[in-house]
């Protein structure tokens, strides 16, 4: 009898070890997917504030264009909207209004560690977009004109038949291989040009065409309503980049110095030529970047974390 007993004992003793080894093992498991989850949502809304800053940002070197208040008012509508429980924004101009930084903080509260004592956690975000030059573009329209300093959002000609005054600009039409006059005017050129490239002047020149594509630019804005040049989509036909050249010559090549974007209000027949009359604007457009190559007002948009 005592024999058996012995071994029950010890029967029941394993038993209840087993069951304690059991209980501890569920019970570390336990908090080991509770700090992987907390854990991984963390990495998540951290990773998703990061991306709300660089939005942000972005949208506010494109107000920037505007003037610093707008982008003020851009990125904090932007960061209201979109980051919930947002207590730390700080917005840092830069003097030369050619950068932005945004600083965001939220709070995260924790999931299941706040059942071990773990309430919340800050998350910060720190991102600056900056607006540098571009230093190549798909899609330019066939119009050249000689690089100068642009005065923005005044109304220019661009003209075939001699400049006169401040405000008007020779240009003049290129030719490229791949695509015909016309098709280049309301398409754009469907290779990217690049800075120190070589463009040429268009031989055959005809101003009904000329004029016939610029109208259709002008006609294709199927925004509703329709873009005025004090309230216009981005992407509206009327906007066209051209390049800038370092000297208009109908015969020798030119050479790109970069690019500048010119709304295009209407077109005017003047001694059998065509001129356009319109209005250069500061953009900033996806496209790569270099500080090297000189800015008529188009600008790409880096970002630094
Ligand atoms: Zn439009």
């Amino acid at each position: 009898m005592k024999g058996s007993t012995l071994i029950y004992k010890t029967l029941s003793n394993n038993r209840g070890s087993s069951t304690l080894v059991i209980v501890c093992t569920i019970f570390v498991v336990l908090i080991i997917s509770a700090l992987i989850i907390d854990v991984g949502y963390f990495a998540v809304e951290r990773f998703r504030l990061a991306n709300s800053a660089e939005d942000a940002a972005v949208k506010g070197v494109d107000g920037l264009l505007k003037g610093k208040e707008e982008a003020f008012k851009l990125i904090r509508e932007y960061a209201v909207k979109r980051v919930n429980d947002l207590n730390d924004l700080e917005i840092r101009i830069a003097d030369n209004c050619n950068a932005v930084t945004v600083n965001m903080g939220r709070s995260y509260d924790y999931v299941f560690l706040k059942f071990l004592g773990f309430e919340s956690k800050k998350i910060k975000a720190s991102v600056t977009v900056k607006l540098s030059s571009i230093e190549s573009f798909r899609g330019v329209k066939p119009f050249a004109v000689e690089k100068r300093n642009f005065v923005f959002d005044v109304p220019y000609i661009l003209t075939a038949s001699g400049a006169k005054g401040d405000r008007e600009i020779s240009y003049l039409p290129l030719e490229f291989n791949d695509i015909d006059f016309k098709s280049h005017i309301i398409f754009g050129f469907p290779k990217v040009l690049k800075a120190k490239d070589k463009v040429f002047g268009l031989q055959d020149k005809n101003e009904m065409v000329t004029k016939e594509g610029l109208d259709m630019l002008i006609e294709k804005c199927n925004h509703t309503p329709k873009c005025t040049f004090n309230h216009f989509v981005k992407d509206c036909s009327r906007l066209m980049v051209i390049p800038v050249v370092n000297k208009i010559s109908e015969r020798d090549p030119m050479q790109v110095e970069g690019f500048a974007a010119f709304w295009v209000e209407e077109t005017l027949a003047l001694d059998g030529k065509t001129q356009i009359k319109g209005r250069f604007v500061k953009q900033a457009v996806n496209s790569k970047v270099n500080d090297g190559v000189l800015n008529f007002g188009l600008s790409g948009v880096k970002v630094i974390r």
